[in-house]
């Protein structure tokens, strides 16, 4: 046997039951080893240089497969490059369907090569037994045979390939995963960041509109307030009053149960003046020291009046707890209506000069600025009794 090794194995490759030919190189068997092995070591050695070039296969050139290579290529792409958890999550929905169905057409092209293999091997003895005796013939021949074999063997290679895919899947998977989470727990903190700026700024501008003592708007609250119907007064046929309050001897007050009682006291008058003007639309304001003032929007003088009148009454029934005592709080009254020609002074001064008469007439009562804006004053019945 000129240039076989001849290390024939008998107890070699069971699936085609023979040991494969070697060269004297230990690579390709040469034509001459061919001539004395029998069918199966023919077979064997076929196979052999099979797995061989099955290992140097890349990923198959056909048009699907290389399709498939370019999706999974945009798809991790997309899944390392600028991904939102919601865009990387479709981008594995949709890698995912891909992969199935590759498998599927993989699977069923796997199953017909093995049956291919299986009868090329099968067929393999009859094919060497008529090629025999022909050197050129039986190299052709065997080599048209490999030529068949390696490309079953393409999908023995593939189904690598397709382990190896599946864990870039699954671990970009894992990875988008952790990103979302991510994502979603840093949203939650900066909503909650969100929500807490909105609380404090609430409570900031509420600090800077209202008074701290009484909760009723401040005095620059009221400046602003007055400015803007003044200003709605003068764009349009529109009405509304202002009403000034000022508490009776309320340094008395103080000299009797010292300011802590006379700061109690103060802030009685506000909630009694708050439960009678409730509507949204009007607007309590401590106007300084014991001065209360109260913008009714959209009303006349005369009901202004009314409101007032009812503010007072209340007051005048409404027992205040200032320590020990029990005390009776009441105060006086001054209404005027706004007009368009009116700056806020003019309409001020009105209801304080209303406000100065009704001290003059005994307090604890309303006077009301007449229709002659400022001219006329005119005593209510409340104020004639
Ligand atoms: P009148 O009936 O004429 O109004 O008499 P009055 O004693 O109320 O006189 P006036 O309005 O001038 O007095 C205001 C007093 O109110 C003086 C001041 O000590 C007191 N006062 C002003 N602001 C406060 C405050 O925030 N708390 C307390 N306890 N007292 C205050
Ligand atoms: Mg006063
Ligand atoms: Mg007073």
């Amino acid at each position: 046997m000129a240039g076989l090794r001849g290390n024939w194995d008998d107890g070699g490759d069971t699936s085609t039951g023979g040991a494969a030919l070697e060269g004297t190189t230990g690579e390709t068997p040469t034509l001459e080893s061919y001539r004395d092995a029998t069918i199966e070591q023919v077979a064997a050695t076929a196979l052999a240089s099979i797995r061989k070039e099955a290992v140097k296969v890349e990923v198959p050139g056909n048009r699907e497969d290389r399709r498939f290579r370019r999706t999974i290529d945009e798809a991790v792409y997309d899944l390392e490059h600028g991904m939102t958890p919601h865009s990387a999550g479709r981008a594995v929905a949709e890698l995912d369907q891909e992969i199935e169905i590759w498998f599927d057409r993989r699977r069923d092209r796997v199953r017909e090569r093995d049956q291919e293999l299986s009868s090329v091997i099968a067929s393999m003895g009859t094919a060497l037994k008529a090629l025999k005796g022909d050197d050129n013939s039986f190299h052709g021949g065997l080599d048209q045979h490999l030529d068949r074999l390696r490309k079953a063997a393409d999908n023995v290679q593939m189904r690598s390939v397709s382990a190896r895919l599946t864990r870039i899947l699954d671990a970009t998977a894992t990875q988008v995963a952790t990103q979302r989470e991510a994502s979603e727990a840093r949203i939650r903190s900066l909503s909650d960041l969100v929500r807490g700026l909105h609380q404090q700024l609430d409570e900031t501008k509420a600090q800077m509109e209202r008074d701290a003592l009484t909760g009723l708007f401040n005095r620059g609250s009221f400046d602003l307030r007055l400015e803007q119907e003044l200003r709605t007064a003068r764009l349009s046929p529109y009405t509304f009053s202002l009403i000034m309050i000022d508490l009776d001897h309320f340094k008395v007050v103080n000299d009797s149960y010292g300011h802590i009682g006379g700061d109690r006291v103060l802030q009685a008058c506000a909630q009694a003046l708050q439960a009678v003007v409730m509507s949204e639309t009007d607007f309590c304001a401590r106007y300084g020291g014991e001065e209360m003032a109260i913008i009714l929007s959209g009303t006349n003088v005369q009901n202004a009046a009314r409101i007032a009148e009812a503010v007072r009454a209340r007051l005048e029934r409404t027992d205040i707890q200032t320590g020990a005592a029990l005390h009776r709080q009441t105060a006086s009254f001054g209404v005027s209506e706004g007009c368009e020609e009116d700056q806020a002074e003019d309409l001020i001064n009105r209801a304080d000069s209303c406000l100065y008469l009704a001290k003059q007439h005994g307090r604890n009562r309303v006077v009301v600025a007449g229709e002659g804006v400022g001219k006329r004053i005119r005593l209510p019945e409340s104020l004639l009794k």
